[in-house]
């Protein structure tokens, strides 16, 4: 192969071989008319053949054939030596656990970018986190938005660490965590640029980094954040911060397929729109959520789309920080998938009229929303759900809180749904109506 790629070998080949075998053929007298066509056939797929295996472009041939001899010139001409080097490049995203809150930490093999940097209470974690990584210095440092949940470690971090740019966009808080950061920045005289769509940033050269958001400015804090795109090779990783419906729709316009989409405001069903959804079209989905959170992220409305559209959902209230890692061919999690249950999957057991039982040992198996269950994300979504227990008696017209004297002698589970339906509430303890 090595022989038949060699330059000279072609040249004498295609300068002397063709038109010297074609002059020999026909000076030959002794070629009758028939083997002669057949021979200048041969000659003249021997110069095509000659043709088609000398390189294009001569000057690049010889390094990389010298680099790479198993690849014909002709592919040579097409894949860089560096195209070559990223393939074996693996980047790595990691979602940290910072509870009701945002921190992402990128480590490409050259630079690093830290997006958010979670609560108050998460600077100091996250700084150990970092150094732990090894990370003594972050290139990048994206502050999506104002919001204490997002920029709260923000200051320690800059003290901490050596910072490379500080992004962040056009938009003001007047909380003294905003303040504290701004001066944390002054501080430090961090180079500052403004997160807008458009925006490039650089982290080596494996990957294409852009800031796809904000496309304009909005007085909503969330819909100001900054959306960052990154692309490795084949795998692309989409940061959607807390941006909501409405700056969703504005980006879609733009080609944003990713294969991994950090979910947009914690799960919230103010943000990721089925038509945003359908326009990224992930394959996973990270969400990143405190445990038993006061809002109630993520919502069953967002898990459920996520859930018909086959999207392994990542969650770090169930698994902590989880770790992305790309080879720009396929993307690996540290951690296991979140099982999805369906909100209202007791009900219909726990309805069924047909239920007798008096005893007291069926109250205890009796299944209710309350009962204990085995992971957070089920634990949470009856919660969100409001299905209210109640409870009836074998033989009575009304239903009754857990506790009323009227459930002395039976005492049957049911929802306080289908419990409107065919009862009345009692007067005497006063259930939900
Ligand atoms: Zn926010
Ligand atoms: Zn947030």
């Amino acid at each position: 192969m090595k022989f038949y790629n060699t330059d000279w070998f072609m040249w004498i080949a295609l300068v002397l071989f063709a038109p010297v075998g074609i002059i020999l053929m026909w000076k030959n007298k002794r070629f009758s008319k028939r083997p002669a066509s057949v021979i200048s056939v041969i000659f003249g797929i021997w110069f095509l053949l000659c043709l088609t295996a000398l390189p294009t472009d001569r000057t690049p041939q010889p390094a990389s054939s010298a680099e790479s001899p198993r690849i014909s010139a002709a592919q040579t001409v097409n894949e860089s030596p560096l195209q070559q080097q990223n393939v074996n490049k693996t980047i790595k995203v990691h979602y940290l656990d910072v509870g009701q809150g945002d921190c992402i930490l990128v480590q490409t093999s050259e630079k690093t970018m830290l997006i958010d940097a979670g609560n108050k209470d998460d600077g100091k974690t996250i700084v150990s986190y970092l150094k732990a990584q090894g990370i003594s210095k972050l290139d990048i440092v994206v502050a999506t938005h104002p919001h204490e949940d997002h920029i709260g470690g923000m200051a320690e971090i800059i003290k901490a660490l050596d910072i490379g740019l500080f992004v962040m966009p056009n938009a003001v808080h007047t909380t003294t965590l905003f303040e504290n950061m701004l001066t944390s920045i002054e501080d430090k005289k961090l180079d500052v640029v403004e997160a807008r769509c458009g925006l490039i940033l650089d982290l080596g050269p494996n990957v294409v980094v852009n800031c796809i958001g904000p496309t304009k400015e909005y007085e909503d804090l969330n819909n100001a954040s900054a959306v960052i795109r990154m692309e490795h090779d084949n795998i692309s990783f989409l940061f959607c911060g807390d941006m909501q419906k409405q700056a969703e729709e504005e980006i879609s316009k733009r080609v944003i397929r990713s294969t991994v989409m950090k979910i947009g405001h914690h799960g919230s069903d103010t943000s990721t729109s089925i038509a945003f959804l359908d326009v990224v079209k992930p394959t996973y989905a990270i969400i990143s959520v405190g445990k038993n959170n006061n809002y109630q992220h993520p919502s069953v409305s967002t898990l459920k789309l996520l859930n018909e559209r086959n999207i392994n959902v990542y969650r770090t209230d169930e698994s902590g920080t989880i770790i992305a890692t790309s080879d720009g061919k396929s993307v690996k999690f540290s951690a296991q998938p979140s099982k999805y249950s369906e909100p209202e999957q007791t009900k219909p057991d726990t309805d069924s009229s047909s239920q007798i039982s008096n005893s007291s040992n069926s109250v205890n198996s009796a299944p209710s929303p309350s009962s204990p269950s085995n992971s957070s994300s089920q634990s949470s979504k009856p919660a969100e759900q409001t299905t209210v227990t109640v409870y009836v008696t074998n033989t009575g017209a009304k239903y009754h809180s857990d506790g009323c004297r009227y459930l002395s002698k039976s005492r049957n589970a049911i929802s306080l749904d289908n419990a409107r339906k065919s009862y009345d509430p009692c007067s005497v303890c006063n259930p939900p109506k």
